[in-house]
């Protein structure tokens, strides 16, 4: 697991599976875990790390209702979930699906963990809309289209985005059941001016982008979802795991 600093108040560690993110933020005494890694060692360093940079966890964030993204109580048992709304509706509707997945991929992988995911009641976030954090606020956004739930976070102070599943280095756009090519593309116009704003976007797997490189992922992304079902991949992510999800997305258009 890597861990960088972005900001004096951010700091992101990268997992060693799909290169999954997981950001803290903090303003005063208070700081959330957005995202989780998904190793069980790296979720046992997690509060170190968060220790060791002085942020205080009170709270965990989920950018969608992927279980690869949903391990923060590993890390932080006590700590309350903050989710979108359509997440919280998703994880309702979709009880123990989250759980069976993780279950598959550790039975998979050979992964062992300390125990079973407990993911009681989660709640529901204003999206769009703001969240208190020490003196000042997050500002949440809509980001659906990968799935049919999720958020962005965006850090207003350190003009950091937090983007979920999307804008990635790594991986093509993926229209998992629930998403939609037109949701998809909804969700990058919205994330365009963050975009422009931002000194650095955090995709949910892989490396931290600077604002220029996160604006031509999205500009390509936008180029692929526009061009499905014949689109061509982007040049630096047509890999053979790339070309099965593009598989996967040419069928879920129907
Ligand atoms: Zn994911």
């Amino acid at each position: 697991m890597r861990a960088v600093g972005l900001h004096p108040d951010v700091v992101v560690v990268t997992s060693r599976f799909w290169q999954t993110t997981a950001t803290l933020v903090r303003s005063g005494e208070e700081s959330f875990l957005v995202d989780s890694p998904v190793l069980p060692d790296e979720l046992e360093i997690v509060p170190a790390v968060a220790e060791q940079a002085g942020f205080r966890v009170v709270g965990l964030f989920a950018t969608h209702a992927d279980w690869d993204h949903l391990l923060g109580r590993y890390a932080f048992p006590e700590a309350p979930l903050g989710v979108a709304e359509s997440t919280a509706l998703r994880l309702r509707d979709e009880p123990g699906r989250a759980q069976h997945a993780m279950r598959e991929f550790d039975e998979e992988h050979y992964v062992e963990r300390p125990g079973p995911l407990g993911l009681p009641g989660p709640q529901p976030l204003p999206v769009p809309g703001r969240v208190s954090i020490g003196e000042a606020e997050l500002e949440l956004h809509p980001a659906e289209g990968h799935t049919a739930d999720g958020m962005a976070v965006w850090i207003p102070w350190a003009r950091v985005l937090v983007c979920g599943d999307y804008l990635s280095p790594v991986e093509i756009p993926m229209l998992s059941p629930g998403g939609s090519a037109s949701a998809y593309l909804a969700t990058l116009a919205r994330l365009e001016p963050l975009v422009e704003q931002a000194a650095h976007v955090v995709p949910g797997h892989g490396g931290v982008l600077d604002a220029t490189r996160a604006a031509a992922i999205l500009r390509e992304d936008r180029a692929y979802l526009e061009g499905l079902p014949g689109a061509k991949l982007p040049l630096a992510r047509r890999t053979s795991a790339q070309k099965r999800i593009h598989a996967e997305n040419v069928a879920a258009l129907g």
